[in-house]
C-alpha cells in the first residue's frame, strides 16, 4: 500500500503529481516522510480589536459580506467583511473568482495572516483560512512544508491529511532492544508528530526519534564494511622495498607527511589484512607522488596496479606522469572511452603485459581484466560511486589492496561518521617554497580595468591564467553559451593572446586536445567550465579568475584556487560576482584570509549552516535530513558505541 503512486490519492492529477515528484514525493511512503521544514505555532489567537499593525495573527470571525471591484490596472479584488464581538477587519483578495465558494457569508472562520491597521481600519492581504466548526479547538500547530513550484501548503498538508490512517502500516527499522536502551518512539508515532503535532514538545521527540534512525542506519553500513573488512585477509605478498629507494623516484624532496603516509602504506601492503586507505591533501600538497610510489611498490613485487581518475582530462596527466617517473622500466597504458584500441589494451593486461593501467570510468567495464592486480587506487574518490570501487575492487583475483585519494578535506568530525575505521592519512603540509595564492575580490569597473592589465602584463610575461565561467546546474547548454560568450570578449581584448575554450559539451579528443596545448604552454589563456576543476596540474598557470563565484560553494572555490599556486611564482586568485549578497562577502572574507583546505571545510559546513546537510553531497556521501555534525555530536558517539560494542 505505502509503494502505491500519490495519485491514487484524491485531487492528485498528474500535474501535481509531477509538483510532488519535484520533492522527491512519489509514493505515499515518500509523503509521509516529507518533513516539515518548521511550525507555525496557531494555537494562540486573538479578539479582532488586538490585532497589531505587521504581526502575524490567528483570528475568529464572521464573514459579513463582499464587495467587487476591479482596479485600475483591470484586477478582479474581492473585499471580504469580517467580524466579531463589536469589531471589523478587511480581508482583500485578488484575482479569486471562486473564494464566494469557499468563504460562506454568515460563517465563522479562523483567519491567519499578517495584519495591516492603520487607525481603526484593519485589512489582511490573501489570508488563509479554516472553517470554524472542523477546528473547533483551533488551529494547533501547524506544518510548514517545502514545496516546489504551484504546490501549496494547503496541497501538501491535504495529501498527508488524507493519509492519516497508514501511518500504523510504517515498519520500524530499529530493533525494539535498541529502541527501549534509549527511550525511543517508535517509528508511526514520530511520524505522525512530524505532520500532526499536539505540542513543541513532541515535535521534539519525534524530530530526535528520526535523527537517531538517519544515524543508526548509517552507522550501521559503516560498521558493516568494517566486518567485511576483517574478512579480507591478504593473499599476495610484497616484496620489502628500503624508504630510501621509494623516495628516490622523485628529484624533490618529499615532505613530512609524503613521507610518514608512504610509511603507512608499506605497514598496510605488509600487514595481515588488504590495505584500505584514504589519503586527504589539499589541493597541490602532492598526492599524485603518492599514488606513483605506491604503484611502484606492487609492479616492483611483480603485480600490475591501476589508477582511476574522474575524467579524461586527469587520467591523461597521470598516465604522463606516470609515463615520465616509471615508464622506462615498466609497461604503462592509458584507458579511457575515446580509446580506439580497446580490445587489444584488454587483452594485454589479461596476458600481464602491462604493469601499470592508468584510466576513467572506462576501467571498470565487464570486458577488462586482469592477470594479477593487487592495487587499486582511486584519484578524488569522492567523485566515484561506492558501487564504482568495489566493482573495480572485484576485478582482483586475490582481493586488492585499495588507496583512495580525495583532495576535498573533510572535517574530521565527518569523517568519523562516514569512514568508521577506515585509515586515512592526511598530507598536512605543502611542497617547498610555494607561496600563498593572493587572493581579491575585483569589484567595479575601475577595478575591473585594472585586472585586466594586469593579467595582460602577467600572460605577456609567459604566465598562464585559467578563467572560469559558472556551471548552472548541469545546464550544459547555458554553461556552453557562458564559456563562448567569454572567449569571443577576451579574444576581442586580448588580441594577441592565443585562448582556447573548453566546456563538457566538448568530445574527450578536442578537451585532451586543449589540455594538452594549455599544458605545452601554446594556449596562453583557458576559459573553462569546472571540468578544470579537479586535479589538473599545469605549474605555468599563475592567474585563476572566478566570475559569477556566486554559483560556487566556499570548497568548490578553494578547489578552484588550488589549480595555481603550483610552482615556486607568485600566483592570484581573482574573483567576481554579479550578484552581490552577504552569503557571497563571506565567501569572499574566508577566501581571502584562509589557505587551508580543512579550515575551508570547517567553514564551508557552517556557512551551509544546519539543515542543509554539511557538505556532505559534495563527498558523495548520502545526505542527511536531519543530522546536524556540528550540534549532535554525543549522539553520535553513543550511536557509534553500540556498534563498537558489538566488536
Ligand atoms: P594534488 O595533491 O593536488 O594531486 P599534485 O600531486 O598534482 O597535487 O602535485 C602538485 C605539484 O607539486 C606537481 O607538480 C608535483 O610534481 C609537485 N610536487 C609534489 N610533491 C612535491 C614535493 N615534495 N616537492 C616539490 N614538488 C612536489
Ligand atoms: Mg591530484
Amino acid at each position: 500500500m505505502l509503494n502505491q503512486s500519490i495519485k491514487i490519492l484524491k485531487g492528485i492529477g498528474g500535474k501535481k503529481a509531477e509538483f510532488f515528484a519535484n520533492l522527491g514525493v512519489h509514493t505515499l511512503r515518500d509523503l509521509l516522510h516529507l518533513y516539515p521544514l518548521r511550525y507555525e505555532d496557531l494555537r494562540k489567537s486573538m479578539p479582532i480589536s488586538e490585532l497589531r499593525n505587521d504581526q502575524s495573527a490567528v483570528f475568529l470571525a464572521m464573514v459579513e459580506g463582499f464587495e467587487q471591484t476591479i482596479s485600475s490596472g483591470g484586477k478582479k479584488m474581492t473585499r471580504a467583511k469580517l467580524a466579531y464581538d463589536g469589531s471589523s477587519v478587511q480581508a482583500l483578495f485578488v484575482h479569486m473568482p471562486y473564494l464566494q465558494n469557499l468563504l460562506k457569508k454568515g460563517e465563522i472562520y479562523w483567519f491567519y495572516g499578517k495584519v495591516s491597521v492603520n487607525g481603526t481600519f484593519r485589512r489582511l492581504f490573501h489570508p488563509e483560512f479554516y472553517a470554524y466548526p472542523e477546528y473547533p479547538n483551533g488551529l494547533g500547530i501547524k506544518p510548514i512544508y517545502p514545496l516546489s513550484r504551484d504546490l501549496k501548503q494547503k496541497d501538501v498538508r491535504n495529501a498527508v491529511e488524507s493519509c492519516k490512517n497508514l501511518f500504523s502500516m510504517i515498519t520500524d527499522p530499529i530493533p525494539d532492544e535498541i529502541l527501549s536502551r534509549f527511550s525511543l518512539i517508535s517509528k508511526a508515532e514520530a511520524l505522525y508528530s512530524v505532520h500532526f503535532p499536539k505540542d513543541l514538545e513532541e515535535i521534539e521527540r519525534a524530530r530526535f526519534r528520526l535523527k537517531f534512525e538517519e544515524l543508526y542506519l548509517q552507522q550501521k553500513k559503516v560498521f558493516e564494511a568494517r566486518l567485511e573488512h576483517q574478512l579480507e585477509i591478504r593473499k599476495h605478498f610484497y616484496k620489502p622495498l628500503s624508504e630510501e629507494e621509494l623516495f628516490s623516484l622523485f628529484e624533490f624532496e618529499l615532505t613530512a607527511s609524503q613521507k610518514s603516509t608512504l610509511q603507512e602504506i608499506q605497514r598496510d601492503l605488509d600487514g595481515e589484512l588488504l590495505m584500505r586507505r584514504l589519503v586527504f591533501g589539499d589541493v597541490g600538497s602532492g598526492k599524485t607522488a603518492i599514488a606513483i610510489a605506491s604503484c611502484y611498490l606492487a609492479v616492483k613485487s611483480g603485480f600490475q596496479a591501476c589508477v582511476m581518475a574522474p575524467t579524461e582530462v586527469l587520467a591523461k596527466q597521470h598516465f604522463l606522469e606516470f609515463s615520465e617517473r616509471l615508464g622506462e622500466t615498466y609497461r604503462i597504458a592509458l584507458l579511457v572511452s575515446s580509446e580506439k584500441n580497446k580490445k587489444k589494451l584488454a587483452e594485454d593486461l589479461r596476458e600481464g603485459r602491462i604493469d601499470i593501467v592508468v584510466g576513467t570510468h572506462a576501467l571498470i567495464e565487464e570486458k577488462i581484466d586482469f592477470k594479477n592486480l593487487a592495487l587499486v587506487v582511486t584519484d578524488e574518490q569522492h567523485r566515484f560511486g561506492v558501487r564504482q570501487r568495489k566493482h573495480l575492487k572485484e576485478k582482483a583475483k586475490n582481493g586488492a589492496d585499495v588507496l583512495s585519494m580525495s583532495a576535498t578535506p573533510i572535517p574530521r568530525t565527518l569523517s568519523m561518521v562516514y569512514y568508521g575505521d577506515i585509515d586515512i592519512s592526511y598530507l598536512t603540509d605543502m611542497p617547498k617554497g610555494r607561496k600563498k595564492v593572493i587572493t581579491r575580490f575585483v569589484d567595479g569597473n575601475d577595478q575591473k580595468r585594472k585586472l585586466l592589465k594586469f593579467i595582460y602584463d602577467k600572460v605577456k610575461s609567459g604566465e598562464q591564467a585559467y578563467f572560469l565561467a559558472p556551471r548552472i546546474d548541469d545546464d550544459e547548454e547555458k554553461t556552453k553559451s557562458s564559456v563562448e560568450k567569454m572567449y569571443h570578449y577576451f579574444k576581442s581584448i586580448y588580441k594577441d593572446f592565443s585562448i582556447s575554450a573548453l566546456h563538457g559539451k566538448m568530445k574527450a579528443e578536442e578537451k585532451n586536445a586543449v589540455m594538452q596545448n594549455f599544458k605545452d604552454g601554446k594556449v596562453q589563456i583557458l576559459i573553462s567550465t569546472t571540468v578544470i576543476e579537479v586535479g589538473v596540474n599545469v605549474p605555468n598557470a599563475t592567474i585563476m579568475l572566478i566570475s559569477n563565484m556566486e554559483h560556487f560553494g566556499l570548497s568548490q572555490l578553494h578547489q578552484l584556487r588550488g589549480r595555481v599556486g603550483r610552482s615556486e611564482k607568485q600566483s592570484y586568485c581573482f574573483l567576481t560576482t554579479s550578484k552581490p549578497s552577504d552569503s557571497v562577502a563571506l565567501r569572499v572574507q574566508a577566501m581571502e584570509t584562509c589557505d587551508n583546505g580543512f579550515d575551508i571545510a570547517e567553514m564551508d559546513l557552517k556557512l551551509r549552516g544546519p539543515g542543509e546537510i554539511s557538505g556532505s553531497k559534495q563527498h558523495g556521501f548520502e545526505r542527511f535530513r536531519l543530522v546536524d555534525y556540528s550540534r549532535d555530536q554525543d549522539l553520535i558517539q553513543s550511536i557509534r558505541n553500540i556498534f563498537s560494542a558489538k566488536k
